[in-house]
C-alpha cells in the first residue's frame, strides 16, 4: 500500500516537556486518517511537523515521496487549529490570496472559491469582509481555503470544533468527497463519533506516544467484545457487587467485564427483570477513556 505521510521515531521536546515521544506511523495513500488523543497528548505538534512548521529533534518524516519543506508545498492544504482570517479582507479576496500562495492562477482560484462559497451556503458572503461572519462561518471559510488547490493531502486540525451539526453534516460530505477523489485526510478530533465514522485508519497518541493504531474493527477486536448494555427493573443499584465497571448512561447502564456474557445474563436474571441485554463491542468513546481515563493533562 502507497503512503501518504510517514513518521519514523520522531521526538520532539519543549524545554522538559516531551511533546511527541518516538512516534512511528504511516499514513495510507487515499485514506482518512483519524487522530485521536486527550488534551495535551502531541497532536497539534505532530501534525506541526508533517507540515514542516514545526520540526523533530529527532525521527525522520516524509511527506508525499518527500523529505523536504518546499517540495510538496503546493499539494497540500492545511486547517490550522488556531483560526484567523485576515479580518479586513473581503471572503472572496482571502480566499484567492490563499490559493496564490499554492501558486494557483488568480483567474482558477477566484472560479474554485466560488464554487466552494455556493456550495457552503456562503456565496452572498462573498463580498463581505470576514470581520462580517460569525466564528462557524469563518471556519468554513478557512477550510475552503485548505481545499482550494485540490490538495493530494489534507490536514485538519480540529475540522468540527464549534460547528453546528447541519455544518458538521456538510464537512462531513466534502471530507468523504474529496477521499473519493484521492486525497488523504489526516483529521484530529476529539470527537469520537466522527473519528468511528469517517476515519479508515485511527491512530490515538497518549503523552506522546502512539497507543493505538488501525482499523476500527482491529482496534475493537484488540479490545474485545466485554462491554455489555443492560436495562434492569432495579436500575444501576440492581448490578451492585455484580460488575465493578458500571457506566451509568441514563436509560441504559453499560458494564465491562470479563467472563462469559451469558453467565453475567443468567445471574442479572436471578436478581429480577432484564428488559435489555445487548453484548457489543466497546466504543471508540470506551477504548479512549480506558486508555486516558486517569487523566490526559500534564502534570
Ligand atoms: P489539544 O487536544 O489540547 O489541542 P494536542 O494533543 O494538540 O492537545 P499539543 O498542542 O501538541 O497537544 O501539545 C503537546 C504538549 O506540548 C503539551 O504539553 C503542550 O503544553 C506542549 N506544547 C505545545 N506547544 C508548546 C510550545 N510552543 N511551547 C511549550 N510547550 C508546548
Amino acid at each position: 500500500m502507497e503512503t501518504a505521510v510517514r513518521l519514523e521515531g520522531v521526538t520532539k521536546t519543549y524545554g522538559a516537556v516531551k511533546a511527541v515521544d518516538g512516534l512511528s506511523l504511516n499514513v495510507p495513500k487515499g485514506a482518512i486518517f483519524g487522530f485521536i488523543g486527550p488534551n495535551g497528548s502531541g497532536k497539534t505538534t505532530t501534525l506541526r511537523m508533517i507540515l514542516h512548521i514545526l520540526y523533530p529533534d529527532s525521527g525522520a518524516i516524509e511527506v508525499l515521496g518527500s523529505t523536504s519543506r518546499r517540495a510538496a508545498n503546493d499539494r497540500i492544504g492545511y486547517l490550522p487549529e488556531e483560526r484567523g482570517l485576515y479580518r479586513k479582507m473581503t471572503v472572496r479576496r482571502v480566499l484567492c490570496y490563499y490559493g496564490g500562495l499554492k501558486g494557483m492562477r488568480q483567474r482558477d482560484a477566484r472560479a474554485e472559491a466560488d464554487a466552494w462559497l455556493e456550495r457552503l451556503g456562503l456565496a452572498t458572503w462573498a463580498d463581505r469582509k470576514v470581520e462580517a461572519l460569525s466564528k462557524g462561518m469563518q471556519q468554513k471559510v478557512q477550510f475552503i481555503a485548505a481545499i482550494l488547490n485540490r490538495p493530494e493531502l489534507l490536514v485538519l486540525d480540529e475540522p468540527f470544533s464549534g460547528l453546528d451539526p447541519v455544518n458538521l453534516e456538510a464537512l462531513r460530505e466534502v471530507m468523504l468527497e474529496l477521499k473519493r477523489r484521492g486525497a488523504t485526510v489526516i483529521f484530529s478530533t476529539h470527537d469520537m463519533t466522527k473519528a468511528e465514522e469517517l476515519s479508515d485508519t485511527i491512530c490515538m497518541i497518549f503523552r506522546g506516544r502512539k497507543v493505538l493504531d488501525g482499523t476500527l474493527g482491529e482496534i475493537q477486536a484488540r479490545y474485545g467484545t466485554d462491554t455489555v448494555r443492560v436495562k434492569v427493573s432495579g436500575g444501576p443499584g440492581a448490578l451492585a457487587g455484580l460488575a465493578r465497571n458500571v457506566r451509568d448512561l441514563g436509560q441504559l447502564q453499560e458494564v465491562r467485564f470479563e467472563g462469559d456474557p451469558q453467565e453475567f445474563l443468567r445471574k442479572l436474571l436471578e436478581r429480577g427483570r432484564v428488559e435489555h441485554f445487548e453484548v457489543g463491542k466497546p466504543s471508540l468513546h470506551d477504548i479512549f477513556l480506558r486508555i486516558a481515563g486517569d487523566g490526559g493533562d500534564r502534570p
